[in-house]
């Protein structure tokens, strides 16, 4: 089978591999698409992900597929958790003491086939297609950011970015009924999608928000001047959610002072502890849009040019097709 397998940083290579073969608690996979995340070029640039990256990894964790043994289409939730340690028995499954993540320690989507353990294992409703399936997990990232903002029909929800995750984010807090959410982009490309998506305002920048108040306000781009903004534009009482990833060594500066006299809340959130079903289920309904997310549908090998040139991802989301 084909395989991209990182050698070392920036060192991505498409080589062929022989077919993983199962244990006795996994399953063989024909991958179907593996979609390309920001952590992928973490990775691919050497930086950390999750987790440290083991050498000579194949990478990918956005994946769906073809049970070989059923044909059955499949996701696979890529956060391994052994259950028995503290982290797991308190809760806090996330913070496993025995993690194992899929393309990031363990051998993931990007190649023809991957072996995955049963328990990791979700099939797909039928009227959910393979191409959708690729989204459960970053949808599931994102479901466990709202559930510490949990919203509602009296929220005023802010979206600043508008990639894939913001995106996603938009499309979910119409799905939970919030009373309105708009979104903040540089780019008008992006803003006509947010609007398509439902989208009640769209801004070029925080400054362009006139008499408008949000009470919510997720950050979904990732850097040090727009986690600014968002504390800077949420109403008095509001919570703030950082929800991109930013540099490691990134720093913001907050006035304490500021956040007591508007009583505001900033709060973050880390993977995706068990999420993913509710992902599949609200794939489900149908009301999460993903063909507009899409910038362009690639094959493996144009994987790591892809990786290594930002220009390259700038239209929206790259997903990696299998022939199948
Ligand atoms: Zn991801
Ligand atoms: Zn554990």
């Amino acid at each position: 089978m084909k395989a991209a397998i990182l050698y070392k940083p920036h060192e991505l290579k498409i080589v062929k591999n022989i077919i993983p073969t199962p244990t006795s608690s996994e399953l063989l996979i024909k991958t179907a698409y593996c979609g390309v995340c920001g952590t992928d070029v973490h990775l691919f640039h050497g930086d950390e992900g999750s987790v440290p990256m083991i050498p000579m990894t194949i990478p990918g964790h956005e994946l769906s597929g073809i049970l070989v043994s059923t044909g059955e289409n499949v996701v696979v939730d890529p956060n391994y958790f052994c259950g028995k340690c503290n982290a797991c028995i308190n809760n806090k499954p996330h913070y496993c003491e025995n993690i194992k993540n899929t393309g990031v320690t363990i051998n993931g989507g990007f190649a023809e086939y991957l072996v995955a353990e049963t328990s990791q294992i979700h099939k797909l409703p039928k009227n959910v297609s393979l191409l959708q399936g690729a989204f459960a997990e970053p949808l599931s990232c994102c479901l466990h950011g709202l559930s510490k903002i949990s919203i509602s029909s009296r929220d005023n929800v802010l979206i600043i970015g508008g990639g894939t995750i913001g995106l996603l984010m938009l499309q979910l807090c119409r799905y939970y009924g919030a009373n309105k959410v708009s979104l903040i982009d540089v780019l008008p490309k992006k803003r006509n999608i947010a609007t398509s998506l439902g989208a009640d305002n769209t801004y070029e920048s925080i400054n362009m928000i006139s008499n408008e108040k949000y009470n919510k306000v997720i950050e979904c781009v990732g850097k040090k001047e727009t986690c600014q903004d968002a504390i800077k534009v949420c109403e008095e009482t509001g919570i703030i959610l950082l929800f991109g990833l930013t540099k490691p060594e990134e720093e913001i500066s907050v006035k304490p002072f500021d956040l007591f006299k508007r009583d505001l809340t900033i709060t973050s959130s880390f993977i995706n502890p068990n999420t993913i079903k509710k992902a599949i289920a609200i794939l489900g309904t149908g009301a999460i849009n993903v063909d507009k997310l899409i910038g362009s549908i690639i094959s493996l090998e144009e994987l790591p040019n892809v990786l290594a040139n930002d220009k390259l991802r700038m239209d929206g989301k790259v997903v990696v097709k299998y022939d199948l």
